[in-house]
């Protein structure tokens, strides 16, 4: 059998391993972030609506420059912030990789801090880019002095702040984003993914844009929002910033279909978004509970939780998904990371979880 090996594969991907979260169907799948509520039915009913009527003309391209999509998500977003200020693609993902294709590649590298989004390296390895994990400080906090100090020591061409960061959850202050990107030379990417789960009153980095022009806020759809499948990703920057992705996208790469379902889940974003309080409300009872339990949960500012005192991480991982209940393993030595999901889920989580509780051991 034809192994990866025996291809004529670029020197630099041999040996890699892709993206690889596993896909299970369980009854309780708590291990990708998702919001595991489902979209409201009404709110289905609009988009299938629309997506028929972009059905109808699918004979044609579609908008290239999709500019009824990001006139939404300028209006959703605020902060005063104008079309032209707004890119998109199919999921941050995309959109990270153009900033990759665009700011990265062969002699360039990317600085971020490990653990991290795990995708990052991955982006990095596929654009050519070096990539720099520098460390964070204890709990896996991110202070002012260690970022900038990593900035100042590695002079990266993109700097990634994951805020607040996978898989640890750890929120980061907008000081700390302001002075990275006040000592950066390259571009300073902020990924708030999880901007939505943040607590009520935490500043976005969206603030900072003004006067900035190498700073780029990515955002998603796939996490609050509840459209992980339709793979729907933005960003904010400096109209220049956006036109130098115009250079690496590929043409209408965003489809009629996903541009359609979009602006509907944007024209119901209240309804879309009803569940975030109660999402966050059980992140805080995972928390609590955890660490009546024993164990250590990291500080999060998302819809997961990072938990230490994990004694077989690999053997827990097993015992759940035994049980229906898939979390995540993240390779992290004595820690798992858990989404918080509806009521019933989160309680499925916490009373298999006690089991393995330190406190009872
Ligand atoms: N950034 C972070 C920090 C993430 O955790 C994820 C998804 N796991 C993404 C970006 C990408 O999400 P999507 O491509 O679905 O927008």
């Amino acid at each position: 059998m034809t192994s990866l090996d025996d291809l004529p594969i670029r020197d630099d991907l041999r040996g890699r391993t892709p993206y690889g979260a596993p896909q299970e169907h369980v009854p309780v799948a708590l291990n990708v972030n998702e919001n595991t509520h489902p979209i409201p039915e009404d709110v289905a009913h609009d988009i299938v609506a629309r997506i028929a009527a972009a059905i109808l003309r699918l004979n044609r391209y579609p908008d290239r420059e999709f500019s009824d999509l990001r006139a939404a998500l300028a209006a959703y977003l605020g902060h005063g912030l104008a079309p032209e200020q707004i890119w998109a693609a199919n999921g941050s993902n995309e959109v990270l990789q153009h900033i990759m294709q665009a700011f990265g590649g062969p002699g360039r590298s990317a600085l971020g801090f490990a653990p991290t989004y795990s995708m990052y390296s991955l982006l990095a390895a596929g654009t050519g880019t070096e990539w720099i994990a520098a460390p964070r400080d204890a709990d896996f906090e991110l202070s002012l002095e260690t970022a900038v100090a990593a900035v100042r020591e590695h002079d990266p061409d993109i700097v990634l702040l994951c805020a607040p960061n996978n898989p640890t959850g750890t929120p980061l202050s907008l000081d700390t984003i302001r002075a990275v990107a006040d000592v950066a030379r390259g571009v300073v990417v902020v990924d708030e993914a999880y901007f939505e789960f943040a607590d009520p009153g935490t500043p976005s980095a969206l603030t900072l844009l003004g006067g900035r022009p190498r700073l780029l806020i990515s955002r998603t759809m796939s996490k609050a929002f509840a459209f992980a499948g339709a793979r729907v990703g933005y960003l904010a920057g400096d109209p220049a910033a956006i036109d130098a992705l115009r250079l690496v996208r590929l043409p209408y790469h965003l489809s009629a279909l996903t541009q359609a379902a979009a602006l509907g889940a944007l024209a119901h974003s209240d309804e879309m978004l009803a569940m975030v309080d109660e999402i966050r409300a059980q992140r805080e009872r995972i928390t609590r509970t955890l660490a009546e339990l024993g164990f250590a949960p990291a500080r999060s500012g998302s819809n997961f939780v990072l938990f230490g005192g994990v004694d077989d991480p690999h053997g827990v991982f097993e015992a759940l998904l035994a049980r229906g209940i898939l979390i995540r393993d993240i390779g992290i030595p004595g820690h798992l990371r858990v989404t918080a999901g509806t009521e019933a889920e989160t309680t499925a989580f916490l009373e298999a979880i006690a089991v393995f509780a330190p406190a009872g051991r």
